[in-house]
């Protein structure tokens, strides 16, 4: 297709253009051929009928010298040459053109005419320079050829029958092959306007400006093309935005830490710390924001990978049960430190398909923050069958999260009060990313919670 335009306009144009032509081109040889063809027919037939109408004029036996006259007075008065002989070998002296016996009647039409049938002939004589149309009607008596009729006919040349039509025909065609490569070519740029503005918004895409859309008008193809690019660079604007955010909320949860670290490491130096119990505090400062920063980074790491298109999960058969119970095992002290009391209530029977290691981690994530924002009462933990599977809730008897709040704990860096969790040490990360991990098991994060009263955080998983 290399001899094609490389603009699709060209190529469209190109082949309305051609496909005009052809439809013309063909419906004029059409016309030729069937103008033809009628005009032929036409002639054939008309000697045919005048050759009939002569032959009943004749009464039988030799033919009468009364008849020939009249055949001769027919043929001043007609267009065609009529000639009425009684042998047919005489019909070459009639002729004004030199040709023999045998070409004119070939023996088998001779048989033909002695059955009583018409025969015609059409051949090109040089003389006229033209086809001759003839027709020869046998006159029979008694079984016995008596004479023929000899009719025939120059016929006109295509050329001069199509002449006045061909004209009108060549004027018209004209005519209509610039209307409709006129028309063709408004079709053509109206399809492909389009698609030349798409191209421009798309190379505004790739130079970086995601604001990029193109007007839809129509509901075809290249509309629904229109439309699918406008949702695609809507979406990589958002995604560009949701990037830009995720940047700025790291440096900005990074930026506290560094300044504490900074600051403190400064007034080390600079001796400022007169006490070696001053130094134990600094010190001791200096270790905590690095264990922040240590944290913030293992969890945005984490989530980083939970994103990532190859992120497998290790599933394997597991007693929910057992596992509960080992990982409440490692909150005892920190329990009774608190004063908080632990309430259990496992069926044993619950087997799920999961990643070990990620359902420990999420978990651990629910049951820090209950122990976290829990300050009296106690701790909850149930896990039992459920519609989908099994739901393990771990309730607290806390401060309870604000009911707008809600929805939005499960976003990344998001918490209540950004003050409190600081010297908590929450990243604002983690639910996130239990969120994620439930979802990767086929399963939902259920959060419900009453202001001052308490949190209940449910995990729903399906069961083998
Ligand atoms: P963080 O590391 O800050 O705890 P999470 O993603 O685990 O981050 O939690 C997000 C926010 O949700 C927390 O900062 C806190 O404000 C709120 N939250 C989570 N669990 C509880 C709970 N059991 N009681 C009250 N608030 C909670």
């Amino acid at each position: 297709m290399e001899f094609l335009p490389n603009t699709l306009s060209k190529k469209l144009w190109v082949f309305v253009t051609t496909t005009i032509i052809i439809t013309i081109g063909f419906s004029f040889l059409l016309s030729h051929y069937f103008y033809e063809k009628i005009y032929v027919e036409n002639v054939r037939r008309g000697l045919l009928e005048e050759g009939t109408k002569l032959s009943t004029e004749y009464e039988g036996g030799p033919l009468s010298s009364e008849l020939i006259e009249k055949v001769e007075w027919y043929n001043t008065k007609n267009e065609s040459e009529v000639f009425i002989v009684s042998n047919p070998r005489e019909l070459s002296a009639c002729l004004p053109f030199e040709i023999d016996y045998d070409s004119i009647i070939a023996p088998e039409e001779r048989d033909q005419l002695l059955n009583g049938q018409s025969v015609e002939k059409m051949g090109y004589e040089e003389r006229f320079d033209r086809d001759v149309m003839a027709v020869i009607v046998p006159l029979i008596d008694s079984n016995r050829l008596e004479g023929i009729i000899y009719l025939y006919v120059p016929l006109a040349k295509i050329s001069e029958l199509t002449n006045d039509f061909s004209l009108i025909g060549l004027v018209v065609g004209v005519l209509f092959v610039i209307l409709a490569v006129y028309v063709g070519t408004i079709f053509v740029k109206k399809m492909t306007k389009p698609l030349e503005i798409m191209k421009q918004a798309a190379e505004k895409v790739t130079a970086g400006d995601y604001s990029a859309r193109v007007p839809v008008f129509s509901k075809d193809e290249i509309g629904q093309l229109g439309t699918a690019f406008n949702l695609m660079s809507v979406s990589i604007q958002k995604e560009d935005e949701r990037k830009k955010e995720f940047l700025e909320d790291v440096s900005h949860e990074l930026r506290t830490p560094i300044s504490y670290v900074k600051g403190y490491s400064e007034a080390l130096k600079a001796g400022l710390a007169k006490t070696s119990q001053d130094q134990e505090r600094y010190l001791a400062l200096i270790h905590r924001e690095a264990k922040r920063m240590e944290r913030l980074v293992g969890d945005l790491l984490d989530l980083s990978r939970l994103d990532a298109e190859d992120f497998r999960l290790e599933m394997c058969p597991l007693p929910l049960a057992q596992l509960v119970e080992d990982c409440l095992e490692k909150y005892r002290p920190s329990l009774q430190q608190k004063g908080l009391l632990l309430n259990t209530e496992l069926d044993p029977d619950i087997i799920v398909n999961a990643d070990e290691g990620r359902i420990e981690q999420v978990i651990q994530n629910i049951v820090d923050n209950a122990i976290n924002y829990t300050e009296r009462g106690r701790i909850t933990v149930l896990l039992s069958k459920h519609e989908k599977g099994c739901i393990l809730s771990i309730k607290d008897t806390g401060i309870g999260i604000p009911r707008e709040d809600i929805q939005r704990v499960t976003q990344r860096f998001f918490r209540v009060n950004k003050a409190r969790t600081r010297s908590d040490g929450g990243t604002g990360l983690g639910l996130a990313i239990s969120n994620k991990l439930i979802k990767l098991h086929g399963g939902e994060l259920e959060i419900k919670s009453n202001l001052g009263k308490g949190t209940c955080i449910s995990i729903i998983l399906p069961v083998i």
